[in-house]
């Protein structure tokens, strides 16, 4: 839980957001398809010199469209959702184009083949259906088509004109779809880049107040819930600003980061380390006790103060004060960071480099470390 692995989550909430547009626009289509399918049958039927079975068909597919809905909308399953509407739209627009449905003129509902089959699959798997398609039609529109099959007779004019404005609609599907996914990948990267900033420390990569805020209170609430403790630790870096005055502000920022780093390293992978302020971090410990949280500060504390920071190639003796305290039952945050924040006050005020954990008694205070 350290850091760096919000991002990750982000482009899996994406492609959840695009499965579930994709399923929403089958469904839309598939009911849509099925309502048109009605309509011609009953042209079919009743309007048109189609034969009687040209009507059945395509209720038959409406019917298998309508299937493939339910479905899905039982077992969620949208890799057949999706193969299943591609397959059936396909082998539709061959059977109407083939039978020269509505005289001839029901051939142009292939023109919605290229966008959708962009939007549905992928942009190759796109890609491979048009090409083939595309080569299909002209196969079935040449003159070696009816030895295939019984194909509707188109003149050569329109057959010529159909094949190469669909090629120009199939390229410019492609082009569209490409620089639409783009652009989402573009915007999704943005907003990764945006929610990092706002929840991190831009000097130290940890995070920044507000995130450790947030991450505080849902600790909170997983206490409240599950009555499970945790702890806090505050500490601060010792006599800092002399550090910024006397060797500047660029050494004394290298200062803030080598202590973020040993931070990270002295702390669980579940702990959450927040820049709490200018030279101050806040730590949350999950399920750790305050004598945990007191071995871990102090595990830290020796991090940082048994190895020096080397500024210039020099080094630089650097200490940190900690304040350590467990979360009490029913206390509210602000109160436990007032307990955390007079722990870290007494280690300062009674030395510096040492960790205060709180009074045992009245009279006893628990510091400990070394001066
Ligand atoms: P103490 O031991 O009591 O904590 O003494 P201190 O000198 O560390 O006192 P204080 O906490 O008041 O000093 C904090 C200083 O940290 C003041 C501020 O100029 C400096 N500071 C805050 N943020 C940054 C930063 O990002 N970079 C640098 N270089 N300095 C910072
Ligand atoms: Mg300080
Ligand atoms: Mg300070």
């Amino acid at each position: 839980m350290h850091d760096f692995d919000n991002a990750s989550q982000s482009p899996e909430r994406q492609a959840t957001e695009t499965r579930r547009d994709v399923a929403r626009l089958i469904i839309i289509l598939s009911v849509f398809a099925a309502g048109a399918l009605v309509f011609f049958a009953l042209r079919a039927f009743h309007v048109t010199e189609d034969p009687v079975w040209i009507g059945a068909v395509l209720l038959g597919f409406g019917a298998l469209l309508l299937l493939n809905l339910t479905i899905y909308l039982i077992g969620h399953h949208l890799p057949v959702l999706r193969w299943s509407f591609v397959t059936l739209i396909a082998a539709l627009l061959v059977f109407i184009a083939v039978n020269g449905l509505e005289q001839g003129a029901g051939i142009l509902w292939l023109y919605v083949f290229p966008p959708m089959v962009f939007y549905v699959t992928s942009a190759r798997a796109g890609a491979v259906l048009c090409l083939g398609g595309l080569l299909a039609m002209a196969f079935l529109l040449s003159p070696l088509g009816p030895a295939l099959t019984p194909v509707h007779e188109y003149s050569t004019a329109f057959t010529i004109v159909f094949l190469f404005s669909m090629g120009f609609v199939m390229v410019f599907s492609y082009v569209l779809d490409r620089s639409r996914r783009r652009h989402a990948e573009r915007l999704q990267q943005m907003a990764d880049m945006f929610e990092y900033a706002a929840k991190h420390d831009a000097l130290t990569g940890l995070y920044n107040r507000r995130e450790g805020t947030h991450r505080l209170s849902a600790e909170h609430a997983r206490f409240d819930r599950t009555g499970q403790p945790f702890s806090v630790i505050l500490l601060d870096i010792d006599h800092f600003k002399r550090i910024n005055d006397t060797l500047g502000h660029d050494t004394g920022d290298r200062v803030i980061r080598t202590v973020a780093d040993r931070l990270v390293t002295g702390c669980r992978q579940m702990d959450v380390i927040a820049r709490w302020g200018g030279e101050e971090f806040l730590l949350i410990l999950p399920e750790a006790s305050l004598e945990q949280a007191r071995q871990t500060a102090e595990r830290i504390r020796r991090l940082i103060s048994e190895h020096p920071v080397y500024a210039d190639k020099r080094p630089l003796e650097v200490s940190c004060s900690f304040g350590v305290a467990e979360i009490k039952q029913g206390e509210a945050i602000e109160t436990l960071l007032q307990r955390v924040d007079e722990r870290l006050y007494e280690a300062k005020t009674s030395g510096r480099n040492r960790i205060s954990s709180g009074r045992l008694s009245n009279t006893a205070s628990m510091v400990t470390g070394h001066g």
